[in-house]
């Protein structure tokens, strides 16, 4: 007989993701989990290098160089920044703080999926609240109004995914702030602005000032995206000096390695890294969109590193998954959000990205 976990447990679905292997396939291009295109920033590989002689202390646990380089590069106070191993880790303290049986967390339907596990993994109860039809036509986008709506005297947290995962859909400052409006004041707003430094549209605030006007508000950061270190594992956050004071209370002493956090200050030091990411990004993901389009995908407008392409149904989906996985390219099913029939695309580097153009014109295997 096994020892029961708490009651919610077993109803989770292990996240999905990461996949590196296709039986078979020699060479993979992996573009399913919108990791950077340029792999990690030389300064930070010189970085992790440095700290490994070090290896054998325990890290900082206030990551103290880490926030100052953050609050240095973003104008950002460093004694309302935390950092951890990933966003991730920030999500489930957050959740573990926050929530618990007899809670209520709010996402959007689409938004990301580390929510709904965390949530449920606390024993809190998650409301996903569809989505209404993007204003600027294409997809779907979170619906301010619903969410205000669903919110009850249970909920605790709201997560909101700006730039949103897997969709790519932007929501205006305004909005965000009259989500925080809507919202009671002992309604904390989760922002999460994982994909913030790929956004071109100059007025878009990835945080920091609704953070600052409003209160009961994180923004929430990392370096997997643009920064490449997805597998240094790190993430931050900005916040209200009593929020970061609880996240100090629950999070592990030492929860980010010391050389993860040397490769995340290298990666900030790196110069022009951000601005050439962009650039890169604008100029594939829509070559990119016009060849999802050429192969029958109505493609969502996508503000991110990555764009999500809806074929119809399920078994179109599956076969231009197929035929990609036969030239070694992975991308991301949609499944898990309740879109079997979309694909996910990451914006890989320039042949990543050529190769995955020319599969997807390619006649169909069979
Ligand atoms: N938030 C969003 C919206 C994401 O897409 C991801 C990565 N898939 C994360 C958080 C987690 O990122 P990290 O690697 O920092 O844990």
């Amino acid at each position: 007989m096994s020892v029961a976990p708490r009651p919610s447990i077993l109803s989770i679905d292990p996240y999905v993701g990461g996949e590196s292997k296709i039986p078979g396939v020699n060479r993979i291009i992996k573009l399913s989990s919108n990791e950077g295109a340029f792999g990690p920033p030389p300064a930070a590989i010189e970085a992790i290098t440095r700290a490994a002689r070090e290896a054998h202390r325990y890290p900082d646990g206030n990551a103290t160089a880490l926030r100052e380089a953050l609050g240095a590069r973003f104008g950002l106070d460093p004694a309302r920044i935390v950092t951890g191993n990933g966003s991730d880790e920030l999500i489930s303290l957050l959740c573990l703080a926050y929530g618990g049986e007899g809670t209520e967390f709010i996402m959007s339907a689409y938004g990301f999926m580390m929510y709904d596990i965390s949530g449920r993994a606390i024993g809190s109860r998650v409301l996903k609240v569809a989505e209404k039809p993007a204003p600027e036509g294409g997809g779907t986008v979170a619906d301010i109004d619903a969410m205000i709506a669903a919110a009850g005297p249970r909920t605790r947290i709201v997560f909101l995914t700006n730039p949103n995962n897997p969709t790519g859909a932007l929501l205006p400052n305004s909005e965000v702030a009259r989500l925080r409006a809507g919202l009671r004041d002992d309604i904390l707003l989760v922002l999460d602005s994982a994909y913030a430094e790929y956004v071109t549209e100059p007025s878009y605030d990835p945080g920091h000032g609704l953070v600052d006007a409003a209160g009961n508000t994180i923004m929430l950061r990392t370096f997997s995206k643009v920064f490449g270190l997805g597998g240094m594992r790190v993430g931050w956050g900005y916040a209200p000096a009593d929020v970061i004071d609880v996240l100090n209370r629950v999070r592990g002493p030492f929860n980010v390695a010391s050389a993860s956090m040397a490769a995340a200050i290298g990666a900030l030091a790196e110069p022009g890294w951000v601005e050439k990411s962009v650039a890169h990004n604008t100029e594939w993901r829509g070559r990119l969109a016009t060849a999802l389009r050429a192969a029958g995908g109505d493609v969502w407008p996508s503000h991110a590193n990555f764009l999500l392409a809806d074929f119809g149904t399920a078994g179109a989906a599956r076969a231009v998954d197929a035929k990609l996985k036969t030239r070694g390219l992975i991308v991301r099913g949609m499944g898990g959000y309740g879109l079997p029939q979309a694909l996910r695309f990451t914006v890989g580097n320039a042949e990543e990205c050529q190769l995955l153009i020319d599969a997807l014109g390619a006649p169909s295997d069979g």
